[in-house]
């Protein structure tokens, strides 16, 4: 591994909204104690900013600002909602690098992948403005099969939604559920991760900018995630609830949203499978697998957590994939030439370390990476594990770094068996020339989504998330919008 060594801390980029205030009703104020979160750069370990921590008090505020803008909002055509949205898409393109820059700051990948997630995050808002011009005109009209009286059905906003987010993309995950809400006409109150709130108050910036309402995008950042987050859900005024993170804390948002019977989102944990078969392009396998391994520093739902070889291939892969993730530049995302950021803090250098110690100490053979260098910044080199015994925790757990598990199989059969011995089924990747077996494989895999000779499936057009313990529902494509509308039905005599 190449660890770049820093003469000067990157300087800190400009914020863009104002500091230590939040948005809630359309004005900026401070929390209700004045009570601050100190955001760090996760490659220097020096502070950027600070941020409002919102009381309970200061939640059910922006509780009552989205109650309060909701029927407003509502009633607002849906190409004046798509109008705002289009201008937001459009602010947030034209302040890609002050977005870009903020990401690598709070949360440590590389200024390219900061750069494609900006892309990435301002892509929903242009798909649900383009979804919510039509949306009123979509339903169903119609004679009953008996013939006496007419069936209408149309879709009407679920209520206020509060959108919680985790730290790996402090953007995408927003956006992802801030543009269709606002499609559908529910007002928000978004409750970003407190390591990585920054991008999120400039989100609100620039929306505020592109002409949304007071009251219908609130951002409440907290170091008290779970009394507020409870106070909110414990009032009946909350309809939805949209949870990105892990499976562990969306079970327990699952039971608080059962108590008022509302509408849930959930994108939790993943533990992908990509498999590789004897026919595969062995350049594109891989590519794609240090793509889905790599990406964000491996700190990805949709990271490859197993990956599978078939034995024809394995040494070959596995050559050719270790000394690609050796030769991966290591350093501060914000330096030109950095392949691989910083993880975002010490508790996940931890949590990634223990993983490949167990696994070593059972017996599993280091081929790269596996020892953390002295010095600021929590950083973790590229790693590459082989012959990983039956116990070791990484063959179950979500591993979250840039750590590749490499395992054999024989059949397809035995691969497909292995992909799916999971209690989670979000993310899954093929690679095979063979269009048959791609497609049963891919059918075969008990997955939200599969990936065939791809490495990246994200997109804002495809719905994303997971079945089994990854979750319910999907965000992005037209079932996005649907998470945030109920079916009206009524029957007319004429
Ligand atoms: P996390 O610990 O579950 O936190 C996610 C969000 O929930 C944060 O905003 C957090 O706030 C908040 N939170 C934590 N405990 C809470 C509680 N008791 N009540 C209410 N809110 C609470 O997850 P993370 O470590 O940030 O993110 C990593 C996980 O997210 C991984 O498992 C990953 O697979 C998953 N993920 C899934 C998807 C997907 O689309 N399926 C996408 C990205 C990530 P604080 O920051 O204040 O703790």
């Amino acid at each position: 591994m190449e660890h770049t060594t820093t003469t000067a801390p990157a300087p800190t980029p400009a914020l863009g909204f104002p500091e230590k205030l939040m948005p809630i009703g359309g004005v900026w104020v401070p929390s209700s104690t004045g009570t601050t979160i100190t955001v760090s750069n996760p490659a220097t370990e020096q502070p950027i900013a600070e941020v409002p921590s919102a009381t309970v008090q200061d939640g059910l505020a922006a509780l009552d600002a989205a109650c309060s803008a909701q029927d407003a909002w509502a009633a607002t055509p849906a190409r004046e909602r798509a109008d705002i949205l289009a201008r937001t898409y459009q602010g947030i393109i034209d302040r890609r690098d002050e977005f870009a820059a903020l990401i690598t700051a709070e949360m440590g990948k590389t200024l390219p992948e900061a750069q494609a997630e900006v892309d990435y995050g301002a892509g929903f808002f242009r798909w649900f403005a383009e979804s919510a011009g039509r949306l009123h005109l979509e339903g169903q009209y119609g004679l009953e099969p008996g013939g006496n009286y007419r069936i209408a059905v149309s879709k009407r906003p679920v209520g206020p939604a509060l959108l919680i987010t985790p730290w790996n993309f402090p953007l995408a995950m927003g956006a992802r559920k801030i543009a269709p809400a606002l499609a559908a006409g529910c007002t928000t109150v978004l409750k970003p991760a407190e390591l990585t709130p920054l991008t999120s108050l400039l989100l609100a910036q620039v929306m505020e900018e592109a002409g949304v309402p007071a009251g219908v995008v609130n951002v409440i950042t907290t170091n008290d995630s779970r009394g507020v987050v409870g106070a909110i859900m414990a009032d009946p005024r909350i309809r939805k609830i949209s949870f990105t993170g892990s499976t562990q804390v969306g079970r327990a948002l699952l039971r608080q949203a059962a108590e008022n019977v509302m509408n849930t989102s959930m994108e939790l944990g993943g533990n992908a499978p990509l498999i590789v078969f004897d026919d595969a392009d062995l350049d594109q396998a891989v590519d794609g697998a240090i793509v889905a391994k790599l990406r964000n520093g491996g700190q990805s739902c949709v990271g490859a957590n197993r990956i599978y070889l078939q034995s024809g291939i394995a040494e070959q892969f596995t050559q050719r994939f270790t000394e690609k993730m050796a030769a991966t530049r290591v350093g501060d995302g914000a330096e030109p030439g950095v392949e691989l950021g910083p993880l975002v803090d010490a508790k996940q250098v931890a949590s990634v370390s223990a993983l490949v110690t167990d696994a070593v100490a059972k017996g599993a053979t280091l081929l790269t990476g596996g020892t953390i260098q002295e010095g600021a910044g929590y950083y973790y080199p590229p790693t590459v594990l082989t012959n990983i015994p039956a116990d070791a925790d990484i063959r179950t757990e979500e591993i979250f770094g840039p750590v590749a598990a490499i395992y054999t199989f024989d059949t397809e059969d035995e691969a497909i068996t292995e992909a799916n011995d999971t209690p989670y089924g979000l993310a899954s990747y093929v690679f095979t020339q063979n269009l048959s077996r791609a497609l049963r494989v891919a059918d075969a895999i008990e997955a939200g989504m599969t990936g065939i000779n791809r490495g990246l499936v994200s997109n804002p057009a495809a719905p994303f998330g997971g079945t089994n313990q990854s979750g319910l529902h999907r965000e992005g494509g037209t079932e996005g919008l649907d998470a945030y509308q109920e079916t009206k039905y009524t029957g007319i005599q004429l």
